[in-house]
C-alpha cells in the first residue's frame, strides 16, 4: 500500500454517502460474500476515477472518441497524433496514486475476507491494482505504462518513451496535471498542434511503436481470456465494480458466472448492461462499498 493510503481512506469514509439500493443491501452483500469460499472480481473505469483517471463512458466521460485500432495500424499520421497527445497527457497517467478501492481489493486478496478473491480483471490500463498491492491481476486490455513494437513484438518502458519524445520535439510542453478534463483515461489527451511532432522508432528495429493497451477493434489477446474465464470457473461468486460493461470484454464474464449460476454482485454508479443478471445491485460510489465489503469500515455504518 501506498503511503497516502491512511489519508486517502479518512477522505473516503468523511464523504460516505447512503447507498443507493436497487436490488439487495450492503449487508445483504456481505453476507453474499461471507458464504461463498471465493468469489472473482471485475473492475472497470469507475474505480480509477477517484484517483483522478477520467471515465470513458460513465457520467463523467469525456468528448472525443477514442481511437481506433486498424487506423493506428495503417496510418503513419494516426500514430503521429496519438503520440502527441499522449506525450503531453502522460503526467496524468504516470502520477496517479490507487485509491480506497485499490487499497480494499488488495486487502481483500491479502486476508481472503469476506471471502478468497480467485482473481482480479481490470478492464483499467493504469496498473493501479498492482501499485496497490493485488497480486492475482490479469490487466484484459493491457497497460498503459509499456509500449510495443508492432513490428518485432520488443516491449519497453513507457516512461523511456516519454523521454526520448521529449528528446525528439525540445520546446513542446507537458504541462497538464492530473485529472486536467482533456486527458482520456488511455493516456491519451487532446492537443491541437501534432503535424510536427516526431515520433521515435522502435530502437531494436526502427518499426512502429503502440502503447500495450487493446485498442477499440482489436482482439483481447486469448491467454487473458482464458485465464480470467478459469478464475470464474472456480469461484462461488463474481463481483462487478465501477463499469458499466459496456463492452463485451467484461460483460461476457458477468454472462459466464450467470450461466454457472453463481451470484453476481455490481457495484456501479449508474445502469450497467449486466443489471438483468445481478444477485445483488448497490448504485454507490465503489469507492465507499468496496472498503466495507473488505473490512476497511464496518459493515453498518
Ligand atoms: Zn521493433
Amino acid at each position: 500500500m501506498s503511503a497516502g493510503a491512511p489519508r486517502l481512506l479518512d477522505r473516503a469514509l468523511r464523504d460516505w454517502e447512503p447507498t443507493q439500493v436497487l436490488r439487495g443491501s450492503l449487508d445483504d452483500a456481505h453476507a453474499l460474500l461471507s458464504s461463498v469460499h471465493s468469489a472473482a472480481v471485475l473492475t472497470g473505469a469507475g474505480v480509477s476515477t477517484a484517483s483522478g483517471v477520467p471515465d470513458y463512458r460513465g457520467p463523467r466521460a469525456q468528448r472525443g472518441r477514442p481511437i481506433q485500432y486498424q487506423q493506428f495500424i495503417a496510418d503513419a499520421e494516426s500514430r503521429r497524433r496519438y503520440w502527441a497527445r499522449a506525450y503531453q497527457g502522460w503526467a496524468a497517467m504516470g502520477h496517479a496514486d490507487p485509491n480506497p478501492t485499490h487499497l480494499a481489493l488488495a486487502r481483500w486478496e491479502q486476508l481472503s475476507w469476506p471471502c478468497s478473491l480467485t482473481g482480479l480483471i481490470t478492464q483499467n490500463v493504469d496498473g493501479l491494482h498492482r501499485q496497490a498491492g493485488s497480486q492475482e491481476v490479469v490487466e484484459l486490455h493491457g497497460r498503459i505504462h509499456e509500449v510495443v513494437c508492432l513490428d518485432c513484438g520488443q516491449l519497453t518502458d513507457r516512461e523511456e518513451m516519454q523521454q526520448r519524445m521529449a528528446a525528439a520535439n525540445p520546446g513542446l510542453g507537458t504541462g497538464l496535471a492530473v485529472g486536467h478534463p482533456e486527458i482520456r483515461p488511455d493516456g491519451d489527451a487532446v492537443v491541437e498542434r501534432w503535424a510536427d511532432f516526431v515520433v521515435p522508432p522502435c530502437l531494436a528495429c526502427g518499426g512502429r511503436l503502440k502503447p500495450n493497451v487493446v485498442y477499440f477493434g482489436e482482439p483481447v489477446p486469448r491467454e487473458r481470456v482464458a485465464r480470467c474465464r478459469e478464475w470464474v470457473d472456480r469461484s462461488e461468486a463474481l463481483v462487478v465494480a465501477g463499469s458499466s460493461l459496456s463492452v463485451m470484454s467484461g460483460l461476457r464474464f458477468v454472462r459466464q458466472a450467470a450461466a454457472r449460476g453463481i451470484p453476481v454482485v455490481i457495484v456501479n454508479q449508474g445502469a450497467t448492461r449486466g443489471d438483468e443478471w445481478a444477485t445483488i445491485r448497490l448504485d454507490a460510489p465503489v469507492q465507499q462499498v468496496l472498503p466495507a465489503l473488505a473490512g476497511l469500515r464496518p459493515v453498518d455504518d
